[in-house]
């Protein structure tokens, strides 16, 4: 009798599977691939980054963002220090619209491609939304870049606004698994965040959604989160990791280990072989200065230039001169249009 070998391992599973035919891996795969061991690390790594090359190319997309509104927030986000409910240090302020239009120009000269406006807000009101039109407005008219919004949870009236005014992505992270939601955030419904998400995708904007790893979820909740944005199947996913802020619930939470957080980048990026996956905030605490370098060569492909919301990212320069040294080129406007 001849005997057909069955490969088990997952690592040629996702190589025919993912790598060959472009089909993401399921939460039972992708658990496996978090459970893998420090020793096929390595391996994990080099065949998400063939993914990504096979899938979406070696354009690496840039993005700013700026805070319009920052901190006071009614919601209580056990990660954030732009809640006003936690002792965190991050006060209340607004930006104008002068500012904001120079922060896009600045961002435009690192080459970067999108400008995402963000406010610490449940969601926004009509002085906001007065706001971010008029600075929208003023950004289309002065800086050639696409512009994104991140401002919480939208009603229908505020989607159809976002949309006409020529917003172009919007960004809103369901943060973790459906499961772990209700331990990270009380004030609202992981629900209450796919709504939003729902209608956004459906107003013909691009959908940016992702989360934070290292917040206490087990490795079964990561590979639910996988498969929950995979469902969503959002344009943009940028994952954060953990960095815990003092005077928020999270604050004494440990730091990701290193390969625990390039382990889900890969894995995340074998759920997803096609969206742009984007290094957010928490990898410098997370990675140290290497991890940008293993991370770009082990699945993403989109980075944040500059300072984050509330903590210090690398400077611009340093990210775009490893891309450079990579021989990984920027992607251009008219790509995205
Ligand atoms: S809604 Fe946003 S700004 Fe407000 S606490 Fe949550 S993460 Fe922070």
């Amino acid at each position: 009798m001849t005997q057909v070998a069955v490969n088990t391992d997952i690592l040629a599973i996702a190589r025919e599977q993912v790598l060959e035919q472009g089909i993401g891996l399921t939460q039972e795969q992708t658990l496996a691939v978090l459970r893998l061991g420090d020793d096929r690390l390595e391996e994990l790594l080099a065949l998400a980054h063939d993914v990504r090359m096979k899938w979406c190319g070696p354009e690496v997309e840039v993005e700013g963002i700026i805070s319009l509104k920052t901190g006071g927030c009614p919601e209580d986000c056990h990660f954030c220090s732009q809640s006003g409910l936690f002792q965190s240090p991050v006060r209340a302020a607004w930006l104008d619209i002068p500012s904001l239009v120079e922060a896009a120009k600045q961002t435009a000269k690192t080459g970067a491609t999108e400008f995402c406006i963000v406010a610490a807000v449940r969601g926004p009101d009509e002085r906001l939304m007065a706001q971010v039109a008029a600075g929208v407005e003023a950004i289309r008219n002065e800086v050639d870049i696409q512009v994104a919004c991140s401002l919480g949870m939208l009603s229908q009236e505020q989607v159809d606004q976002l949309a006409a005014m020529g917003v172009h992505r919007y960004n809103h992270n369901l943060e973790t698994a459906k499961s772990h939601f209700p331990q990270v955030v009380t004030t609202h419904t992981w629900e209450e965040r796919w709504d939003t998400l729902r209608m956004v995708r459906e107003a013909g904007m691009e959908v940016c959604c992702g989360g934070i790893l290292g917040m206490g979820e087990s490795l079964e909740q990561r590979a639910e989160f996988a498969a929950q944005l995979a469902e969503l199947e959002p344009d943009e996913v940028p994952l954060n990791f953990l960095n815990p802020r003092p005077g928020t619930p999270f604050g004494d939470l440990e730091v990701l280990p290193a390969a625990d957080a390039l382990r889900a980048v890969a894995a995340f990026r074998l759920a997803l072989p096609r969206t742009i996956l984007r290094f957010a905030g928490g990898r410098e605490i997370t990675l140290g200065d290497l991890g940008a370098k293993q991370g770009i060569l082990g699945g993403i492909n989109a980075v944040i230039v500059g300072n984050y919301l509330t903590t210090l990212g690398r400077p611009a320069e340093a990210d775009l001169d490893l891309l450079g040294e990579l021989k990984m080129p920027i992607k251009a406007l008219n790509e995205t249009l």
